[in-house]
């Protein structure tokens, strides 16, 4: 057993207790709040690792970004196509649905690294990031 926030060994086989002191349980990390993927629009929120997702092209993103810097590309691709005033009212109503689709899967995917980076944080104690390994 380990404190849940600076990791040291707890002396204790209580499986209720989860910090080595009073000041670790003050100072516990947040955990991403799932709730968020009720509202795509939150999702924003969610702490994504070290390396904020960076903002790209369509294009870019397709070549070299992750998968959740092409969803957001995408999403700023059809956004602005919904935001065109010359954009026909057919093609306004799919890719209305494409937006809320996207925002969903960003949503998701969000919730997705969070969890991933949570879990590394729980289970790697000393190991350096390694950018290159993945
Ligand atoms: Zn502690």
């Amino acid at each position: 057993m380990k404190c849940s926030t600076c990791k040291k060994p707890l002396n204790t086989t209580d499986r209720r207790v989860r910090y080595c002191s009073d000041r670790c349980k003050a100072n516990r990390p947040k955990r991403p709040n799932l709730r968020a993927l009720n509202n795509p629009a939150d999702a924003e929120q969610i702490p994504v690792g070290p390396t904020p997702p960076r903002k790209m092209t369509v294009d870019q993103a397709a070549r070299d970004g992750s998968d959740l810097e092409l969803l957001m590309a995408m999403r700023d691709r059809v956004a602005d196509q919904v935001a065109d005033v010359t954009c026909p009212p057919r093609d306004l109503a799919a890719l209305t649905r494409r937006l809320e689709e996207i925002r969903k899967q960003i949503a998701a995917e969000r919730a997705r690294i969070a969890e991933e980076v949570d879990g590394v944080a729980a289970t790697v104690q000393d190991g350096v990031f390694d950018a290159s390994a993945i």
